[in-house]
């Protein structure tokens, strides 16, 4: 990385249980730490022709931000169907995504909708985990969705996203800069998550 632009961490900050913080036990891989608040931007290998933030790896540094996703890790997790929780990567049979609780739907060209999930997968052993430590799970009563064998689509948004507006000013303004990632799902899943939201 070289030069690099900084984003602020304000905000009131976790206290660390007895243990400490175990990163995959107590604290999702995919979570931004205190001391990770700058970014660089480097040519994108997913989205060829685009150039992606990225933000510094200093995971177990200071301390968890559950709120704010690392740029990075987000990104590879997406891509690369690795594990919101504990960063490994998740085989096809042991793949699960929590669509009610997280995502939203996109409108299509043909104004059909489609189910865009955001957060990467986990594996089962690690949903059960986060279902008993993550308050936004457990008060929801999630329940894990195996992931479809239907195909999905890694999509990018070059919008700035809520919170980052202080690195987006810092950013050469003539190149298209992929800020994050969602993955866009089939039809048939699509009609299950509706089905799932009561939506279908
Ligand atoms: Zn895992």
């Amino acid at each position: 990385m070289t030069g690099g632009f900084s984003a602020s961490t304000d905000g009131p900050l976790p206290v660390a249980p007895a243990g400490g913080w175990v990163i995959g036990g107590n604290v999702p891989w995919s979570v931004s730490w205190t001391e990770e608040g700058s970014y660089d931007i480097r040519l994108s290998t997913d989205f060829p022709g685009l150039v992606d933030l990225v933000q510094v790896e200093r995971p177990g540094v200071g301390a968890p931000r559950f709120a704010a996703l690392h740029i990075s890790r987000h990104r590879l997790g997406m891509a690369g169907h690795l594990c919101h929780v504990c960063g490994k990567a998740t085989p096809p049979r042991d793949r699960y995504v929590f669509p009610k609780e997280s995502g939203g739907f996109v409108v299509m060209p043909d104004d059909s909708s489609r189910y865009a999930g955001n957060v990467p997968p986990v594996h089962l052993a690690c949903a059960k985990r986060a279902q008993q430590l993550c308050p936004h799970l457990r008060s929801a009563f999630a329940e894990p969705v195996a992931f479809p064998r239907e195909e999905s689509r890694l999509i990018e948004r070059t919008s700035v996203m809520p919170g980052m507006e202080a690195v987006a000013r810092d950013l050469p303004r003539n190149l298209k800069v992929v800020f994050t990632c969602y993955r866009l799902f089939g039809p048939r899943f699509t009609k299950q998550v509706q089905q799932l939201r009561g939506l279908g």
